[in-house]
């Protein structure tokens, strides 16, 4: 796939079709197989590697963009502008859709947001979809696009602290009452879940069954700020994966590698043998018995697929 040098997916020399684009990536780098999903849920197909580096940083400069389905997108931001390398979550509705985080800055990230809402309004007849760019948390390698999105026509940017994500999504008493918020025949259940960051949410999609977790729940370290309240987020998204489907766990991040208890340096850009980006159920119920034995005096601490890391 042609690729600008100077950031933004090249769809001048492709078609605009954005699943063309996308089933061209996913084929490049693999995709899962999904099993038998829970009834109702709608199924997807989860890139197995998301290598976004290169030696010598001469990988792409743009974002690696994969459809999950034909709603549902997800964006890794290239390691070479930003080694935290994140990745953003793009879910439509009848009438809104949600980008999840903005990036980390010094790339083009409205550019291929744009292109992606373009095509699935073209492809479902829609005029006017508004977009909605709220965080997984506050942390600045998560909302360093914000100021691109202010100046896009029909977005609301959700502002970072915690006050304005618990009005805007009508969270009456934060951090243990759930909301739901409607893109339009797509309902999302958010919850928060402070402890890496006081405005972390995680955001439940019914339809797929997919859980986005930001920097709380990933492969990798899970930087512990407040322990107390990383423990009972923790222990409420589990509580929440017991009566609610759960195809996939998704984080902001991969730091871990393919070897089990072992990440890759902190700052790593390039990272060949990383650890797929999903996460499942059984990982999170071993992250909750881990930090219940923890009984409130964290302490650094590797399970197979991520490191508890609690902050001084
Ligand atoms: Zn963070
Ligand atoms: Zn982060």
């Amino acid at each position: 796939m042609p690729k600008k040098r100077d950031g933004g997916l090249n769809f001048s020399r492709v078609h605009i079709n954005a699943r063309l684009v996308l089933f061209t990536l996913t084929a490049a780098i693999g995709c899962g197989q999904p099993g038998s999903p829970a009834p109702g849920i709608e199924m997807g197909h989860l890139a197995e590697r998301w290598y976004a580096g290169g030696p010598q940083c001469v990988g792409p400069h743009a974002f690696l963009v994969s459809s999950y389905n034909a709603d549902l997108y997800i964006l890794r931001q290239p390691a070479c502008t930003n080694f935290e390398k994140p990745f953003l979550y793009l879910i439509f509705g009848r009438k809104d859709a949600l980008l999840l985080d903005s990036g980390a800055g010094n790339v083009d990230v409205v550019t291929p947001v744009d292109t992606l809402i373009r095509a699935w309004a073209r492809a479902n007849g829609v005029t006017d979809i508004t977009l909605i760019v709220a965080h997984s948390h506050g942390h600045g390698d998560h909302v360093a696009g914000d100021s691109l999105f202010r100046l896009r026509p029909g977005t609301i940017v959700v502002d970072r602290d915690t006050a304005s994500v618990r009005t805007f999504f009508g969270i009456r008493n934060w951090p243990v009452d759930t909301a739901t918020f409607d893109l339009g025949g797509r309902v999302l259940d958010i919850l928060p879940i402070p402890g890496h960051q006081a405005a972390s949410i995680a955001v439940y999609d019914r339809r797929t069954g997919i859980l986005l977790t930001g920097d709380t729940f990933y492969p990798g370290r899970l930087y512990v700020r407040d322990t107390a309240d990383f423990a009972r987020s923790i222990e409420r998204l589990a509580h929440f994966s017991r009566s609610h489907p759960v195809s996939h766990l998704l984080g902001a991040h991969v730091e871990q590698t393919t070897t089990p208890f072992k990440d890759y340096p902190m700052g790593t850009k390039d990272q060949p043998e990383e650890h797929g980006l999903d996460l499942t159920r059984a990982q999170l119920l071993e992250l909750d018995s881990a930090v219940r034995a923890m009984r409130g005096r964290f302490t650094r601490t590797a399970l197979r697929d991520l490191t508890i890391w609690p902050m001084p």
